[in-house]
């Protein structure tokens, strides 16, 4: 049985929007994307994104096979060591991480431009840039019409909110949801590789990433990030043949500026940055993470100096709360624009890319098998909403990206710093322990799901 074909509208050229559109193009369901930004390398910063099993599910199932090679053949170099340093640069952990052997079953680290710049590949007629969302109206016909700030409009039968964090459909859709600063500041930028930047780092930190449990409740995360191709964007020599074809090949390739480098993020409680910290950038943000950070390793403080200042940006952490559940309509939500969390669990771009495989099933089983619109729409809403704001509660409480978690209090956050410092010296040290430890961390990023396929 077949229905009346479907047309969709996405707010949103992000992870989750781009990869349900690409789902949708592949079911045969008719879909438009509507993103505010000008062009297709506007407005993203640059930061590592760890794709996990739960990631990789979904962009197998949605993309065309050739895209979705050409996204593990662009990833960089998979981490092989998860690492916990001191701010001192001494080991308190360094545990050998899984491969990438299996397609979907392994951990990926991807930058944001260049996921962003595959997922845009193949969609260059369904993407419409420069239409900044501001409204919808449903009309009594059940179709939708979305309003874009230059005066256009758009209508379809379903309207998803893909925008992001602070959506604008979220906002006129669900008014009693609500997002709230984490209490957390960030400050991330890249240092270009290099063998001198590749030194200061050890032979794990190296090949891994590496987290820093610091006094004062301050963390950093360290990324290397190295790509199949080289300054220039030539395939690099080693490459082995399918990877070169595919990323020759790859036309998103030429407005991706993504080479070689190290990437940091340093976060705290907010009172411990300058209340002007969101309106630095450039050399004054750097110059702030070594007054921040005067007591860490010599090495540490090269690396922060090292980074190009043009990288560097400033963020409020934000969450969101769990919203009661609401009547189905012909709008619906995925990822950040329904759970926003806080990146502690580095989950919010997986949670989204799952939101848009589930999304994208439900749609084009409307159009393929004539099922109820709403009852599809209500169906994915149901599974959604529990994982999504589980995630966000889980993220909340993890690597002290929570205002409020005790590692940021004066006294407290010592005992608590001395305790995680000795829960991985352990993880370390005793292999059961880190044998569950590896079992939970793949076990809650999707691997017991792709081995039960
Ligand atoms: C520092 C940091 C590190 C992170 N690391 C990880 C990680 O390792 N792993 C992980 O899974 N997640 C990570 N995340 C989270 C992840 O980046 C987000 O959860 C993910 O990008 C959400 O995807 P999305 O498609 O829902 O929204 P977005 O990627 O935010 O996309 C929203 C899109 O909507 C557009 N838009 C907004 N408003 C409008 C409008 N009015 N009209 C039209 N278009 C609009 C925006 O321009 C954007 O293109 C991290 C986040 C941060 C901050």
């Amino acid at each position: 049985m077949t229905a009346a074909p479907l047309h969709v509208l996405v707010i949103g050229a992000g992870f989750g929007g781009l990869t349900l559109a690409h789902g949708l193009c592949r079911a045969g369901v008719s879909v438009a994307v509507y993103e505010k930004h000008r062009t297709r390398t506007d407005g993203l910063y640059g930061y590592r994104v760890g794709i996990d099993p739960t990631g990789n599910r979904a962009l197998k199932e949605c993309l065309p096979p050739q895209l979705f090679d050409t996204f593990v053949a662009t990833c960089a170099r998979t981490p092989r060591y998860f690492n916990v340093l001191t701010e001192k640069k001494k080991r308190t952990a360094a545990i050998p991480l899984r491969g990438d052997s299996d397609e979907i079953n392994s951990e990926r680290s991807v930058s944001r431009q260049t996921l962003r710049q595959l997922l845009l590949t193949g969609l260059e007629d369904v993407v419409h840039f420069d239409k900044r969302f501001t409204h919808y109206e449903q009309q009594p016909d059940g179709t939708v019409t979305a309003y874009f700030a230059d005066g256009t409009s758009a209508t379809g039968d379903v309207l998803v909110a893909a925008d992001g964090a602070h959506s604008a459909v979220r906002k006129q859709y669900l008014p009693q949801a609500v997002l709230r600063p984490a209490g957390i500041i960030s400050i991330g930028a890249k240092i270009p590789m290099s063998p001198e930047a590749l030194s200061l780092l050890s032979r794990e930190a190296q090949q891994g990433l590496s987290l820093v449990f610091a006094p004062k409740g301050f963390m950093c995360i360290w990324h290397v990030m190295e790509f199949g191709w080289d300054a220039r964007g030539g395939v690099k020599e080693g490459v082995a043949g399918n990877d070169a074809e595919l990323i020759r090949a790859w036309p998103g390739l030429l407005f991706d500026n993504t080479r070689d480098y190290i990437s940091f993020g340093l976060w705290a409680s907010e009172d411990k940055f300058p209340a002007d910290v969101l309106s630095l950038r450039g050399p004054d943000l750097i110059d702030l993470v070594l007054r921040l950070t005067p007591n860490w390793h010599p090495d540490f403080r090269r690396l922060f100096a090292m980074a190009d200042p043009s990288t560097a940006f400033p963020l409020q952490i934000a969450t969101s709360e769990a919203v009661p559940a609401w009547p189905t309509s012909t709008v619906t939500l995925l990822g950040d624009a329904i759970h926003t969390m806080t990146p502690g669990q580095g989950v919010g771009a997986n949670t989204s890319l799952r939101d848009a495989m589930l999304l994208c099933r439900a749609l084009s089983s409307v159009q393929a098998k004539g099922r109820d619109l709403l009852a599809a729409i209500c169906e994915y809403e149901a599974e959604m909403i529990p994982y999504g704001f589980a995630r966000v509660a889980d993220s909340l409480v993890q690597n002290g990206t929570s205002g409020s978690d005790p590692l940021h209090r004066p006294v407290v956050g010592r005992a608590v710093l001395a305790a995680n410092r000795a829960y991985f010296r352990a993880v370390d040290a005793i292999p059961p322990l880190r044998r569950k430890f590896l079992d939970d961390l793949y076990t809650y990023r999707g691997a017991e799901l792709a081995a039960a396929e």
